[in-house]
């Protein structure tokens, strides 16, 4: 009698080395969300990246959509990226002194978007923001600082707050070590409400510094603004003297060459930017109008300063990828990509009988499994999840379901719900399509 053969485990190798990294980084990872977590796995490890392609360390290979949470627009090792890293590094990775690198990047940056003339560069998007809410500060001489629940911007210790109970509107840590008082400065308000916005500004106005928001909220899943949100937040900075802040860490150059400030022709007195300006290597910066950025150190007194800040190979690596966006063919080639998925995953949702509702800008999307149809009450035209409550009110052990399915299937998604979706340039048509092939087994399994 012939031995049934036991099933093999395809995550066998990334299963071992996931048992190792456990005893030497907590969870096993360099940042929470690796883990898997939240959809109940164990997390797979990666040995290359090509093209829109990963590898992981059982050869099995997966489409990604994850593309390094967003600084990946023109998918893994572009060849003129990684030209221009070889070519950067013969020459030595760091310096402590000026190089022209930063000049180009900065000028890039600076022709693409209008309202950021002058910036400075730091090494990561949390550096980015928490640079900019010192700017503010100083430059405003206030304190208090205005966040939409549900936008992440760093781990940032004054940003890192959950809204307060009740009418009060103060925010409160929402990680130990934390303490109340950092926090205290900081208020808390839903994403896409202009009335809550309003209505701190009539309590607290003339002490708020800045009013900070991801202008199309990409850490909850995928959530636009709603028509006149961002236009009514920044009426309400220019009465009450406050400054407006767009985190485009991740919208930055991922939604439109000017980012969303672009995109919907708000004017942002501070951006932060990250992600897809470093093309895959550790940057952030965050920028202004000459007479604001010149309060920073050492033009001005707001001190802020960086050991690999500048850094000539995360310059070369920016430089070569906004190159590659600049013609502007890569915008018209991510929207269709990002409309043929969302396409395909409504049609394949809705074979399935699953209420899911998917939304995107550009190339960022999210399919939020809905628990109810909430759907139905939403305006034609506005997002159906529009904050932080009705994202968290989604089914994330549908999604669960649905992420094992696809992985299985060779496709590698945020393993999480609260997460934007990447397409890439290296992304097809025939990636798209293969995708949707999967989904469609996926979405009968996450109805479950
Ligand atoms: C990713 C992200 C950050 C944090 O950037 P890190 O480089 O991870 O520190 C900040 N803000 C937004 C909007 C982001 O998407």
């Amino acid at each position: 009698m012939a031995k049934s053969a036991k099933p093999k485990n395809r995550y066998a190798k990334s299963e071992k080395l996931f048992a190792e990294a456990v005893k030497l980084m907590p969870g096993g990872v360099s940042s929470p969300v690796r883990s898997f977590k939240s959809v109940g796995m164990s997390p797979v490890f990666i040995k290359e990246g090509k093209g829109a392609r990963l590898i992981d360390a059982d050869n099995n290979s997966y489409i990604d959509y994850v593309m390094s949470y967003g600084p990946l627009i023109a998918g893994h090792c572009p060849p003129t990226v990684r030209a221009a890293v070889a070519k950067q590094i013969d020459k030595g990775s760091s310096y402590g002194c000026n190089s022209e690198p930063e000049i180009r990047l900065a000028a890039l940056i600076a022709e693409a978007m209008g309202h950021v003339p002058m910036v400075r560069f730091v090494n990561s998007g949390t550096e980015a923001t928490m640079s900019a809410v010192r700017l503010a500060r100083g430059v405003t001489k206030r304190d208090l600082i205005v966040k939409a629940a549900g936008c992440y911007h760093g781990h940032v210790d004054a940003l890192l707050v959950e809204a307060g109970s009740g009418a009060t509107t103060h925010g409160h840590p929402s990680s130990p070590g934390v303490p109340e008082a950092v926090t205290a400065n900081t208020l808390v308000v839903a994403y896409n409400n202009l009335e809550a916005a309003a209505k701190v500004f009539a309590e607290h106005g003339a002490r708020i510094a800045v009013v900070m928001v991801e202008p199309i909220c990409g850490n909850i899943g995928v959530v636009a603004p709603v028509a006149g949100y961002l236009q009514g937040l920044r009426e309400l900075c220019d009465k009450h003297g406050a400054m407006l802040l767009f985190d485009e860490v991740m919208t930055g150059f991922r939604v439109a060459y000017g980012g969303a400030q672009g995109l919907y022709s708000v004017r942002p007195d501070i951006t932060c930017l990250g992600k897809i300006i470093g093309g895959g290597l550790p940057v952030g910066a965050y920028g202004a109008k000459a007479e604001i950025m010149n309060q920073v150190s050492p033009a001005g007194p707001i001190y802020q300063a960086g050991t690999l800040s500048g850094n000539p190979l995360a310059m070369a690596a920016g430089i070569a990828t906004l190159e590659l966006l600049a013609d502007g063919n890569a915008y018209s080639q991510l929207e269709a990509l990002g409309a043929r998925m969302e396409t395909g995953l409504i049609e394949a949702a809705k074979s399935a009988g699953v209420a899911v509702a998917v939304q995107r800008v550009g190339s960022m999307i999210t399919p939020f499994f809905l628990k109810n149809e909430a759907a139905s009450k939403k305006q034609e035209g506005s997002p159906v999840v529009q904050n932080y409550a009705e994202a968290l009110a989604c089914d994330t052990a549908a999604y669960a379901r649905f992420f094992k399915v696809m992985l299985d299937g060779g496709v590698m998604l945020p393993p999480s719900q609260f997460e934007s979706w990447f397409i890439s340039t290296a992304h097809t048509e025939g990636d798209i399509d293969a995708t949707i092939d999967v989904a469609k087994g996926a979405f009968a399994a996450a109805k479950s």
